[in-house]
């Protein structure tokens, strides 16, 4: 059985005082839903810590952003694995195409990345997905392909979570129809060797698109930007019937 997962992308927003404000509205938000439903929030990692000791359930699991390939080292700016596992993060979102596109992040690099996040017991989120100018060229499933094939050399799918987004949807209302959004996820199935990894879809997700997301057959949660910052907003994406 495939497990849902719907987890916000806070980008970078929110410091610490807004990040548990957050918390204390969205938590009285929260309805009862099947357990098999997982609540992640990924945050900047100024926040994460404030957050973990804030959750005093398990009810909402903590992910970052970016993680560092090596375990330590003179590597400046950077964050490893063992420091996110300490702190309680669970999670890890991986290629996410702001970062392939403004921090020189490559397939090689994803890849990378990966397998250091699943060697310290994190699950990361890899994120996959094409331009408009790619979805015109008729690029979008040679692209999906080239990035899954090269991202996921020597990756357990044991533990691992797969977004696809595709860059013309992210932040521009503009979501891709979730017939369209149910097929590319599809082929995306088609090129793992392991049936059960749960597949998300991103990029404009909304209170009033979640529900026709989801009754997609193929979507297994959603990876959720803009609307995740605001509680009821999120929550009610996370209540979705
Ligand atoms: P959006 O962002 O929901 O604001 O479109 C999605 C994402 O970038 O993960």
């Amino acid at each position: 059985m495939r497990k849902i997962v719907i987890a916000g992308n806070w980008k970078m927003y929110k410091t610490q005082a807004e990040s548990l404000e957050f918390l204390q509205g969205f938590m009285s938000h929260l309805e009862e839903t099947p357990q098999e439903r997982e609540v992640v929030i990924a945050a900047p990692f100024t926040d994460l810590s404030i957050l973990s000791k804030n959750l005093h359930n398990n009810r909402v699991l903590l992910s970052a952003q970016n993680i560092h390939w090596e375990q330590e080292g003179a590597y400046t700016g950077e964050i490893s694995g063992s420091m996110l596992t300490e702190i309680g993060v669970r999670y890890v979102i991986v290629g996410h195409s702001e970062r392939r596109q403004y921090f020189g992040e490559t397939d090689e690099t994803v890849n990378r990345r990966l397998k250091a996040a699943q060697r310290c017991g994190l699950t990361p989120i890899l994120c996959v997905g094409e331009s408009k100018e790619q979805r015109e060229n008729g690029e979008t499933e040679s692209l999906i392909v080239t990035q899954l094939k090269k991202g996921l050399v020597d990756v357990d799918q044991q533990n691992l979570v797969i977004a696809y987004e595709p860059i013309w949807a992210i932040g521009t209302g503009d979501t891709c129809d979730s017939p369209e959004a149910n097929r590319v996820i599809g082929l995306i199935r088609s090129q793992l060797n392991n049936p059960h990894v749960s597949i998300q879809y991103g990029g404009s997700v909304k209170p009033n698109n979640i529900d026709e997301i989801m009754a997609q057959p193929e979507i297994d949660g959603a990876l959720v930007g803009g609307a995740s910052l605001e509680p009821e907003s999120f929550a009610r994406i996370v209540n979705y019937k």
